[in-house]
């Protein structure tokens, strides 16, 4: 029997479990008593993770044990949209349901935001459970509540905060994960060390590579050191309205990016973070309020684990004209002023509210390489 480990999410009556082992289901009996009580159990998932993960859905229904209700939607970002929504509340409307139906979410980032908001409006809410499949919704969208779709207008603009029942993350999932996926997961690890934990980032310089090539004993301490560090984030403000902020270290960037290109597979969220990140950690030095050095060792790490995380890297060019404008729809937008999260060090954040947009202009000019 493998070891499970457990970190709690504090939110008083919305408190729940983070599960993380290489192989769930060797505690799965223990795990699952509690779903018992629900009267549906409807797994969600995208068809790209059924097929490749297919032993996997196979033991997680026989161990519910229960009359299992699968449905599978397109995997990829698209799905993440009205159209999705709806289709998924009147499938799972069409089965009759009553409040004490229970969904779970097996996939990335993208089913788990989806499912997520499904469980937070249909019958003002019922329960749901995150079994996430890929690295980066395993350190990062399967915990904190946020759920979302997008809007022509940018990426996660519709959402609610609704937090799941509990995160269950099995490792063995990861083993058909494709490599730039894995990468993709590594730039939410990264950021965790960059905001919050300045020794984890030296231990990640030390590590990193391991993780990358899913070393098990080195990810399973990544990803519970993330868990924790994002978990007690939300444990203090799960609203973000004050600390929860900070986990956008690289996001704002990031999210133009995205959006500029469509949200397609050209550039993935993990990649367009990479970036993001080290936009936001020059433009940190560029107002002075951190040491070059962060620069040089952001991009030593990133050379020495062969990670692209310039725009030239992807073929990318943007304007700042056409930048900025994708910047102007992100939410963490303020009385119309654009927010940064910067960093003073590592392991030391700053959030900064831009009142010149010409430093803005005149940063990206200079830096959108
Ligand atoms: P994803 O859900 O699109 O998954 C990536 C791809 O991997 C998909 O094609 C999927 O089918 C496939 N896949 C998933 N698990 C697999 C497995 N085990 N084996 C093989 N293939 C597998 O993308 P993602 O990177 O997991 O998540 C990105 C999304 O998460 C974005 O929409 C982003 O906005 C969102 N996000 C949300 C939060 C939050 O707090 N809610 C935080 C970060 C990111």
């Amino acid at each position: 029997m493998t070891k499970i480990s457990r970190i709690q999410v504090n939110l008083v009556n919305r408190s729940y479990p983070i599960y993380i082992g290489n192989n769930l289901f060797s505690s799965f009996e223990k795990l699952i008593q509690n779903f018992s009580k629900y009267s549906k159990v409807i797994i969600i998932s995208d068809n790209n993770v059924k097929k490749s993960i297919n032993d996997f859905f196979f033991t997680l229904k026989k161990k519910l044990n229960k009359n299992i209700i699968t449905f599978c939607l397109p995997p990829g970002e698209k799905s993440k949209s009205f159209k999705y929504l709806e289709l998924l509340c009147e499938k799972i409307l069409e089965k009759r349901i009553d409040r004490k139906t229970l969904l779970i979410c097996v996939g990335g980032g993208v089913i788990g935001d989806l499912v997520g908001l499904t469980a937070s409006i249909l019958l003002r809410g019922i329960d749901f459970v995150q079994i996430p499949t890929t690295l980066l919704s395993q350190v990062d969208s399967s915990v904190g509540g946020k759920t979302a779709i997008n809007s022509k207008f940018g990426k996660n603009l519709i959402g609610t905060f609704y937090q799941p029942k509990a995160v269950l993350i099995s490792l063995n999932t990861l083993k058909s994960l494709p490599y730039r996926q894995i990468i993709s997961g590594y730039a939410e690890i990264l950021k965790y060390s960059l905001i919050k934990d300045n020794t984890f980032f030296f231990w990640l310089k030390k590590n990193g590579h391991k993780i990358i090539s899913l070393d098990k004993t080195s990810l399973i301490y990544a990803i519970k050191k993330s868990c924790k560090i994002k978990s007690q984030i939300v444990s203090e403000d799960e609203k973000e309205k004050g600390i929860r902020e900070i986990l956008n270290l690289g996001h704002t960037f990031g999210h133009a990016i995205e959006s500029q290109t469509g949200f397609s597979k050209k550039i993935l969220h993990g990649e367009a973070v990479f970036i993001g990140m080290f936009l936001a950690i020059k433009f940190s030095v560029f107002l002075g309020f951190g040491k070059k050095k962060m620069v040089e060792s952001y991009e030593n790490h990133m050379k020495h684990l062969k990670i692209p995380f310039r725009l030239s890297d992807y073929n990318l060019k943007f304007s700042s004209k056409e930048f900025i404008k994708h910047l102007r729809f992100d939410k963490k937008i303020n009385n119309n002023k654009l927010k940064f999260i910067l960093l003073e060090q590592y392991g030391k954040t700053l959030s900064y509210t831009l009142n010149n947009e010409k430093l803005l202009v005149k940063f990206l000019e200079k830096n959108l390489e």
